[in-house]
Parts: structure tokens; C-alpha cells; sequence
């Protein structure tokens, strides 16, 4: 049997049990041991099992390299430009199997475990120290110490059930610490990332960063505009989207991170309207924390219209100011300049931004009543993220009686019943009625292809 380095935790001392692994995942790491493979889970799944909580999803980690994955599992598709992954395809579920990786020295001419050929340079740094590339395979401690945080380090082993802690991630865990494997600096400016990571899982799991991560973070901060825009807008929705997304941004705003990829709309913030000071950003993620712990979901479009809908009206009043816009114009003109002045740190996709042009639209159309033909508004198909907005930053007296008008009105006018996307309405509320287009079904996917892509 193979023996490990890292501190060994058997079976009788912890409490995950292989019931609490999906059934898709025990099979393949059964079949890649039978194969005479080492087979962790790793990962977000050990830390959340061991935290009581449920994982999202189920990550492996095996010395098999892609190639043999690929003759194991009939269900495998090899993914990933940078480093390749499997995928095993099951009807509900994605799981990913990782050939254990080293994070190496720049040029070195690693070695495949079973080939023994060169894959040429593995880790390649820009001059800033940031990783560009990183192919090399590697051992399983050196698997474990190239992720992220301690607590993300762990591994649960299939061939004995004993738990691998190869970089002190049970101590951090039992004390609530999110911590980067090595000196932050580096492991920040390597991928900086890593930073908003730090920032979701502290306040997701409740932990504290650690004190020298939390200077580098607050130091380092402005690195974060130097990693891929697509990639920050992923991660960014997963903040925000994580049901603890004001306290992400309280700790974004703290740590100097929002504004380094935010900087127009840092600014906004700081500065007052009619002497108080813009607080909508952090209200909004109050509502939507707990609309998304009542099992609602939000929509990226619905989701950042909430967020940046103040500043887009505001900048929309401006532009409106400056004379020559419509309304429409100038709302439209609006979105435009905020989706470019983001896209160098936050790409925000242009289906994206026209979803949230026409949420921002319909409510002018939603001020109005009973307005021009008001049946033909809310039959089109983006009439329910727009009356959903209505209702979630309806505060005032005004907005109130709004929503209670189209509210009846819809009551009195039922639409012919379609498919409605899940989580896109409110159950109970009126918008339950409203039409949605057809979805196509999408299997559950574990990951962003960016995000999968652009992980170190
Ligand atoms: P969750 O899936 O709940 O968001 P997770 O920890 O599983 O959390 P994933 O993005 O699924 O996060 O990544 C799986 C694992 O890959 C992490 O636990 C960590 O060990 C490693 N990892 C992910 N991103 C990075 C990164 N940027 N740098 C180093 N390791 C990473
Ligand atoms: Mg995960």
C-alpha cells in the first residue's frame, strides 16, 4: 500500500462516510482503485463534508493521466486547454477527475508519471509573477499544495477511507481560518483570483482570513484587475450569488478589491445624493441573501440590474442632461458606456447587458398605467425579470401601488399557461403566471467552462 507524508486521519477519526459522497462518485473512485490507481476526493467536498455541509459538487484527483482516465470511463470527455480534466458525464452530474498536479518551478522539463516524456516548460509566469501556464503532473502532496487555501487542500482516500491533511487544512478548519497554502503574496499574485476565493469562502463558511492574508490581500488588491475579465465575472457572480453576497461585498469593499475592479462605480458610491450616501448595492444583496436562503434564484441580468440599477439611472439622468438623448437613448447609452468601462476587468456579456437594458426599460413602461396596451407588454418575454425588479426595489409609497396595479392587473388578465423557467419567479407571487420562453434543459455543470479554463 502506498504510504503518505501528510498527517493521516484513519476512518474511525472522522466522520465522512461514503454515504455522503454522491453514489456516481464512490463508483469511479472504486473503479480507478480497482484499476490500481491512487483516488482522492478533494477539495470543496471534503471541506464542506467535514463542515456538515453539503458540497456543491465532486472533485477526484488519481495518478491515472487523462489518457487512461479516457480508456476507464466510457461516460470521460477530456476538457481544459491548460492542464487537461475529465469530465465523467452521469445523467445528473458532472464529476471531475484531476491527474495529480505540481505547481513547479518556471522551465522545469517535468516528466509524465507513466511515459516519461517532456511536456516542455510547465509553469509559466509573466514577469509580474503571475501563472500563465501550468501542466506539470505531479505527486499527491504536491497535488494538495498547489490549490489554494489549507482548508480546499484536503483528501479523502478511497483505499483505507483516512483522510490526508498534507498542509495543516484540519486545524484551519477547526478554527475557521481561511489561509493560502505558502506566503500569500505569492500565492495572490500567482493568481489573483485566488483573492475574491478568499473572500467568498470567509464569508460563505463564516471564517476569519488570517491576519498576514488579509494585509496581503488589502496590499495586493489592485492585482485582481490583472486577471482574465471573463474569468472575474464569473467569480464575481459566484460572490454575489453565494447567499452571503453583502458580507462579500462588505469585505470586496474593505479590502480594496471593488474598487480595483470597480472603479467608476467605488467612486459613485462614495460620493452622496442629496446628502445621503448611496447604500442601494449593499440592500440589494440583503434582499437577495435572503430571497436566495428562501430557495429563490436570480438571474445574472436581474441580479446586476438590482446592483447597478441606481447608477445606471443616474448616469442615464446625465447623459439626458447633456441634451440630445431620449429617455430610451440615453438609458440604452447608459448600459453601453458601464458594460465598457467594466470590460477591462469585468466582462460583462452582451446578452447580459441587453438583459439588464430591458429590465431597466420595462420600467418605464411599468410607471405608466395603465399605459399603451399593456397586454402586449406583459406577454413579451422579458416583461418578468422587469416586474420582478419592480417589486424588489419597489420601497416607496408610489412603487408599492405600482406593483399592486399590475399585480391585479395580470390577476385579471391570465396568460395561456407555458413552460416557466425554475427559479426565474417568485412561487405564490403574480410573476408565477407569466410567461418565460422555453428553455432548453441543461445538465447540472459543475463549473464555468471560463473558470475551467483559467484554473491554475
Ligand atoms: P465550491 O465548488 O464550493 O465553490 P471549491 O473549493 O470546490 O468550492 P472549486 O472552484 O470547485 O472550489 O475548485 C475545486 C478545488 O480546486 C478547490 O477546492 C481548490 O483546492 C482548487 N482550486 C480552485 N481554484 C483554485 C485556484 N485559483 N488556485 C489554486 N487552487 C484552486
Ligand atoms: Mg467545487
Amino acid at each position: 500500500m502506498t504510504t503518505f507524508r501528510g498527517t493521516i486521519i484513519p476512518r474511525a477519526d472522522h466522520p465522512i462516510s461514503r454515504r455522503n459522497l454522491s453514489d456516481n462518485a464512490v463508483r469511479a473512485l472504486y473503479r480507478l482503485r480497482d484499476n490500481g490507481f491512487l483516488a482522492f476526493a478533494v477539495g470543496g467536498c471534503v471541506r464542506d463534508l467535514l463542515l456538515g455541509r453539503e458540497p456543491k459538487d465532486f472533485d477526484l484527483a488519481t495518478n491515472a493521466t487523462p489518457a487512461q482516465l479516457k480508456k476507464l470511463f466510457r461516460n470521460c470527455r477530456l476538457v481544459g486547454r491548460r492542464f487537461r480534466l475529465a469530465h465523467l458525464h452521469y445523467r445528473d452530474e458532472i464529476i471531475e477527475v484531476a491527474t495529480f498536479r505540481a505547481a513547479a518551478v518556471v522551465g522545469d522539463e517535468p516528466e509524465l508519471p507513466s511515459q516519461g516524456r517532456s511536456r516542455g516548460p510547465s509553469v509559466v509566469k509573466d514577469d509580474g509573477g503571475m501563472i500563465l501556464r501550468d501542466n506539470l503532473f505531479g505527486t499527491p502532496e504536491e497535488d494538495a499544495r498547489r490549490r489554494d487555501f489549507t482548508v480546499n487542500a484536503l483528501c479523502y482516500n478511497i483505499a483505507d477511507f483516512s483522510i490526508i491533511d498534507y498542509v495543516g487544512g484540519l486545524e484551519d478548519l477547526r478554527k475557521g481560518i481561511i489561509r493560502t497554502i505558502g506566503d500569500p503574496a505569492v500565492r495572490f499574485v500567482e493568481d489573483p483570483v485566488r483573492m475574491l476565493r478568499a473572500i467568498r469562502f470567509a464569508a460563505l463558511l463564516g471564517f476569519e482570513i488570517e491576519a498576514e492574508n488579509w494585509r496581503s490581500l488589502v496590499e495586493l488588491s489592485s492585482h485582481c484587475a490583472n486577471a482574465a475579465p471573463p474569468r472575474l465575472y464569473e467569480e464575481m457572480l459566484k460572490l454575489l450569488l453565494s447567499g452571503e453576497g453583502e458580507r462579500c461585498y462588505q469585505l470586496l469593499r474593505r479590502s480594496g478589491v471593488f474598487a480595483a475592479l470597480f472603479p467608476a462605480v467605488n467612486a459613485w458610491l462614495e460620493t452622496e445624493t442629496d446628502v445621503f450616501p448611496h447604500v442601494r448595492f449593499g440592500r440589494a444583496l440583503e434582499v437577495v441573501d435572503s430571497r436566495i436562503a428562501a430557495g429563490e434564484s436570480f438571474s445574472p441580468p436581474l441580479l446586476l440590474t438590482l446592483l447597478f440599477g441606481e447608477y445606471l439611472e443616474e448616469l442615464a439622468a446625465t447623459l439626458r442632461k447633456g441634451g440630445g438623448f431620449s429617455p430610451q437613448e440615453a438609458l440604452d447609452a447608459a448600459v453601453a458606456r458601464f458594460a465598457e468601462e467594466l470590460a477591462p476587468t469585468v466582462l460583462i456579456p452582451h446578452k447580459v447587458a441587453l438583459g439588464m437594458r430591458g429590465i431597466l426599460s420595462g420600467q418605464r413602461r411599468l410607471f405608466v398605467t395603465p399605459g399603451r396596451r399593456p397586454l402586449s407588454f406583459i406577454i413579451r418575454p422579458d416583461f418578468g425579470e422587469a416586474f420582478r425588479y419592480l417589486h424588489l426595489t419597489a420601497e416607496s409609497p408610489e412603487g408599492k401601488t405600482l406593483y399592486a396595479w399590475w399585480s391585479h392587473y395580470l390577476a385579471a388578465n391570465p396568460l395561456p399557461p407555458v413552460t416557466i423557467s425554475p427559479g426565474a419567479s417568485e412561487a405564490g407571487s403574480p410573476e408565477a403566471d407569466l410567461p418565460k420562453r422555453k428553455r432548453r434543459s441543461r445538465h447540472r455543470r459543475r463549473r464555468s467552462p471560463v473558470a475551467e479554463e483559467a484554473q491554475p
